[in-house]
């Protein structure tokens, strides 16, 4: 075929592909700009899972009749007016193609009237072409309705998901911008029943309740912290600036120049999903989709989660304009920093920081046993031994949006303050209170009384996390202390495993073992790191091997953690291995010292917690 141009109208529904992939993009870019408009009630109303309709009204300064029809023209804005600008964008739109290429794949109907103006404008497009525009009585703010999505692209019609798909993806997008908008007024109806709601008071936990359920929202944690971007070699502190007090201002220039905050709300380690949907990254206001933001948050949990187990997470930064880069795709949910280091670093450090101090240790869950015969023959009747036993808390809202929507009356009808800040329980700082041991249960747990309570500590978990932090300490060190073994021993291994074997054997050599090929799949060990004990050196290369999943884990820091988890598994004691008393003096003794003494290194709990308050509850003795 000789080379042509692209006819109008195919050129701008390949625009239009590019901003309008499906209902919810329609959604996003209609309440961005309601955002924009200074909206303090954005209403979206959505029919047949947006196919039929997506309407966005909001309160905001409308669109001055003058302007409206320019308003639906491609590269038509009204935040941007140079270049320079797009360098320090501080609103969500600025490309100005949201209004063209929706109206290019539907029918919109528009609603408004600006602030400073008498009368409204109606206006109505097919297919991109304005087919009325009249004046209209209309209350200020703009409403836009988008009818037949894609119907004049019947291709893309067939890619959409079924309706439940797609109103689960507009239910998250409206969510998500209510939790990071609290000032703003949310309402989403489906089909004529309201879906969402938030309140608009500015109270971020109570939106997260609405999202989440009362529950959830209420273990989440808040954080909040201006991170100091370290400066860079070349800084202002040695700045060669001769008048002192120039070289200052310079100084505290850079240094607001280079603060990012991070806040938002995230869960304890007992809170988790399966999955990272639930983590959420906001940049100066704008959802975004960042896989490197996203591993500093993973990061931070690092061995406070199991694997393939992840946080729930809502993280807001916020950082000079001109620090990031806005305009990476059409969609805005890609951004680039000056400082990607900065910015990662600022999550990371301010998410441990929180789940240090304030993450508390799993509390059994007081349950008021009933002497009813008939719950006593279900599998019910058995103490509730909270974390260990307890699945995570489904999150039904999410999957299925409508049906197990948490109604806003139910949290109106909580205790007053049961959503304040506040109500979150004291938590215990994370380290562990001095305990007495009193003896051991199952050949499993130990059995400690401290200042307020119960613990129950699993011995294997516990063990597992002494070894872990003591290697970890080690390593930091780069003092890995082995131990020669008296004869060298040879294990041998499937192919498959050797060839794994070979391609660690590096950072285990790193790590104090000593291992070399001696031959086909056989290995000798001459060494072994002295925290493991007496563990069986066969064994403690095998775990290395066995089972190795393959993930995404790149980073040789993390293969090595990793690593070191796995054989610190292995050499922990054993549930079903009989302590002396001493023995189990020392491990408590031991864990009590431990950094993060409530999690073994792959997540699970070390301990749990019943108050004597709880044990009252459980004997009657309070109500
Ligand atoms: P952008 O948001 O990138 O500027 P859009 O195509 O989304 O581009 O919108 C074009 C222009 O229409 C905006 O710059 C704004 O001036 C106006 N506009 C769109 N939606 C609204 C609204 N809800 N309230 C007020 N003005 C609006
Ligand atoms: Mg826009």
């Amino acid at each position: 075929m000789p080379i042509r141009l692209l006819s109008e109208e195919v050129a701008s529904q390949i625009a239009a592909g590019e901003v309008v992939e499906r209902p919810a993009s329609v959604v996003k870019e209609l309440v961005e700009n309601a955002l924009d408009a200074g909206a303090r009630n954005i209403t979206v109303t959505v029919e047949g899972g947006g196919r039929n309709l997506v309407r966005v009204a909001d309160d905001g300064c409308g669109i001055p009749a003058g302007e409206a029809e320019l308003a639906f023209a491609r590269h038509a804005t009204s935040k941007l007016a140079s270049a320079d600008d797009l360098y320090r964008v501080q609103t969500l739109g600025f490309r100005g193609e949201a209004l063209a290429s929706i109206a290019s794949v539907s029918r919109v109907s528009l609603i408004t009237r600006a602030t400073d103006e008498a009368v409204g404008t109606q206006m109505r497009l097919e297919a991109g072409t304005i087919t009325q525009n009249a004046s209209i009585g209309a209350p200020q703010g703009t409403v836009i309705s988008v009818e037949n999505l894609f119907f004049n692209t019947p291709a893309r019609l067939k890619f959409l998901k079924s309706e439940t798909a797609e109103r689960s993806h507009i239910s998250a997008l409206v969510q998500r911008y209510a939790i990071a908008y609290p000032l703003v007024r949310f309402k989403l109806t489906f089909d004529n029943r309201t879906a969402f709601q938030s309140s608009g008071s500015g109270d971020v936990r109570e939106v997260l309740a609405a999202v989440y359920g009362v529950e959830i929202a209420r273990q989440l944690i808040e954080i909040n912290n201006d991170y100091n971007v370290p400066p860079p070699a070349q800084s202002p502190a040695d700045d060669d600036e001769d008048d002192p007090l120039l070289r200052e201002k310079r100084a505290t220039q850079y240094a607001i120049r280079n603060t990012i905050r991070v806040s938002g709300f995230i869960s304890p380690p007992s809170l988790n999903r399966s999955n990272r949907k639930d983590i959420t990254l906001f940049v100066n206001g704008r959802w975004v989709q960042d896989a490197r933001l996203m591993a500093a948050v993973l990061q931070a949990y690092h061995t406070m989660l199991m694997v393939g187990r992840f946080p729930l997470v809502v993280i807001l930064l916020t950082l000079p304009p001109e620090d990031v880069d806005v305009n990476v795709h059409p969609t805005k949910a890609e951004v680039r920093f000056r400082n990607y280091d900065g910015a990662f670093t600022a999550i990371e450090r301010t998410v441990r920081k929180a789940l240090t101090e304030r993450a508390p240790v799993p509390h059994f869950e007081a349950r008021r046993w009933t002497f009813d015969p008939e719950e006593r023959r279900s599998p019910q009747w058995s103490p509730d031994w909270g974390m260990l036993a307890k699945p995570e808390i489904p999150n039904p809202n999410l999957q299925t949006p409508i049906t197990n929507y948490q109604s806003p009356a139910s949290s109106a009808s909580l205790p007053p303050n049961a959503l304040a800040p506040t109500a979150q329980p004291e938590l215990p700082a994370t380290d562990v209170p001095l305990l007495r041991v009193i003896g051991q249960i199952g050949a499993a747990y130990i059995v400690a009384e401290g200042p307020d309570g119960l613990y129950l500590i699993d011995q294997h978990a516990a063990h597992e996390r002494v070894l872990y932090e003591a290697f970890s300490l080690q390593r930091a060190a780069a003092q890995i202390v082995s131990q020669a073994l008296l004869e060298p021993v040879a294990v041998e291994v499937t192919p498959a495993a050797a060839a794994l074997l070979q391609s660690q054997m590096e950072t285990l050599n790193h790590i104090g073992f000593s291992i070399e090929p001696f031959g086909g799949s056989t290995f000798l060990v001459r060494s072994l790191p002295t925290v493991l004990g007496s563990v069986d050196p066969s064994s403690a290369v095998r775990v290395v091997v066995e089972d190795f999943e393959e993930d995404e884990t790149v980073l040789e820091t993390e293969i090595e953690a990793r690593l070191m988890a796995r054989v610190c598994k292995r050499a922990a004691v054993k549930a079903g291995q009989v302590l002396a008393l001493v023995e189990q003096a020392e491990l408590v003794r031991r864990l009590e010292q431990c950094v993060n003494p409530r999690t073994c290194p792959h997540g699970r709990p070390t301990m749990i917690h019943l108050s004597v308050e709880a044990l009252e509850k459980q004997f009657g003795r309070r109500g």
